[in-house]
């Protein structure tokens, strides 16, 4: 019986503890209009057009979870950014590295009509130097007389070219099965210890928050910051810093310290480079700024951190530039727009001045150990019927859905499964939520409350 299992702590030990281990990546890249939005729909099973003529979209999101024949791993999407006829050579260039840094394999897609040309030359050179596994796809192959057109892409030296049509999926399960022979179980990327080891910390925020200043004032020292430019040799992403007596690991670096080139297609980086340090790290600190609190940015921003299921602090930079005035006014804002994220502590902090900074560790603390929490399954079960006795679920179209019990699947994030005779009102459910928070605390970690229906 499920229950038995349960109860025995069956379900108790999903990702706790033990190695870190992160989804495969996959990365598509090619020039634009090649068809690698509609091949990210095709694969994710979306059937609504993400797919953008309009130039000028943002996309805040470019890594997604997909799926294929049982496994899991991470699409990143790099057709997001905007199609400009000047500079393409470039932009190609500086998505395919970043897709490379970041991912176990590539899928290089090219429109077999039109075949490899001149744009995609040096990014196959940079590929093949990469050493990375790289499947290359001819699409818009729609129909079998059009299968003739790949043949000039055997010589490239990436194997085998797939013939697609991300338009009519015709090809594509035959790619994927590609795909999952050739990644990973597991992410490679970084090949690092992931396991154990200084917890990592992904520093974001918009540009000019002051996220390279902060660094600096924690590691102590006032660096250069080198101006790297595009290439293939990268500085180490990561940096150690002590803080509190241990060290800490602040992940992807080199994207803060890096300034910027690029005005066109900034924000799709950026969110790469947001999302690709949240992947890597255990908790977020998300820097905003009192010179102007939450902008579009910063929402969108703090939404990624919060999704994506790490840990959570909230860190308002610039504090020596508030009156008395000013500051009372901020906080009222900040109370208001901030109530989504009440559960995330709050730092105010002066990365110029350095006030403050010594207020980063315990937050970071508070949140990780909510967000390493585990309730045993006997304390959980008697808070739930402690709750449920005093605020029954209300009775609907005469039937009353009753919580038969809950445990904690799995933590970092916690998230809970209840076992219930029925489906709980939404209202319902988010007052056992805060009811948790509540009574187990979980400061400074985002929590998820399931639920299993029993018919
Ligand atoms: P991206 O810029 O590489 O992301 O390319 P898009 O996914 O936006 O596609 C560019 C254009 O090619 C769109 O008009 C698509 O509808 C079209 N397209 C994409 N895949 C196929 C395909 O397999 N066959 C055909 N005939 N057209 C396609
Ligand atoms: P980043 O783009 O997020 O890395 O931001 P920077 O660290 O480059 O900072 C952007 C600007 O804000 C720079 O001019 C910094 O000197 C300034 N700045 C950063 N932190 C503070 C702060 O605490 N107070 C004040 N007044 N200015 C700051």
């Amino acid at each position: 019986e499920e229950d038995a299992a349960l109860l025995s702590g069956e379900y108790g030990d999903e990702g706790d503890e033990g190695p870190l281990k992160l989804d495969p990546v996959l990365a598509i890249i090619g020039r634009p209009n090649v068809g690698k939005s509609t091949l990210v729909n095709r694969i994710l099973g979306r059937r609504e057009a993400v797919v953008e003529d309009t130039p000028g979209v943002t996309r805040d999101r470019v890594m997604y979870s997909a799926h294929w024949n049982g496994r899991n791993f991470t699409l990143v999407d790099t057709g997001g950014w905007e199609h400009d006829a000047k500079g393409i050579h470039a932009r190609v260039a500086e998505q395919a590295e970043m897709a490379v840094e970041l991912a176990d394999a590539v899928l290089f897609v090219v429109d077999s009509a039109v075949g490899a040309t001149s744009t995609d030359e040096g990014v196959m050179k940079m590929l093949r130097k990469s050493k990375k596994p790289v499947i290359m796809v001819a699409n818009k192959v729609d129909d079998f007389a059009q299968e003739a057109d790949t043949a000039t892409l055997w010589g490239l030296g990436f194997g085998e070219p797939y013939p697609v049509s991300a338009l009519h999926g015709r090809g594509v399960a035959d790619l994927l099965d590609h795909v999952m022979d050739t990644l990973p179980e597991y992410s490679l990327v970084e090949g690092v210890d992931r396991t154990g080891g200084p917890r990592r910390i992904a520093l974001i925020g918009r540009p000019n928050v002051g996220k390279s200043s902060l660094l600096n004032k924690l590691a102590g020292s006032e660096r250069v910051v080198v101006d790297t430019l595009a290439g293939t040799t990268r500085d180490p992403v990561d940096e150690f810093i002590e803080l509190g007596d241990r060290t800490w690991r602040f992940v992807d670096t080199a994207g803060i310290r890096r300034r910027q080139h690029m005005a066109q297609g900034a924000d799709f980086y950026a969110s790469l480079r947001t999302q690709a340090a949240l992947e890597k790290a255990e908790v977020a600190v998300v820097l905003l700024a009192v010179d102007e609190v939450l902008s579009e940015q910063d929402v969108r921003i703090l939404q990624l951190a919060i999704e994506s299921g790490r840990a959570l602090v909230l860190a308002f930079n610039k504090w020596d530039l508030l009156d008395d005035e000013r500051r009372r006014y901020l906080e009222r804002e900040i109370e208001q727009d901030l109530a989504h994220v009440e559960w995330a502590p709050r730092v105010n902090i002066s990365a110029k001045t350095g006030w403050h900074k010594d207020r980063l560790v315990p937050a970071l603390d508070t949140a990780l150990e909510s967000w390493d929490r585990r309730i045993p399954t006997g304390r959980l079960n008697a808070f739930l019927g402690e709750l449920v006795a005093a605020h029954p679920h209300p009775v609907r179209g005469g039937k009353q859905p009753r919580i038969l019990f809950g445990t904690q699947a799995s933590s970092r994030p916690p998230k809970f499964v209840l076992f219930t005779t029925g489906f709980l009102d939404p209202g319902y459910r988010r007052f056992i939520t805060r009811r948790l928070r509540e009574t187990f605390g979980f400061e400074g970690t985002p929590i998820e409350v399931n639920m299993r229906v029993r018919e």
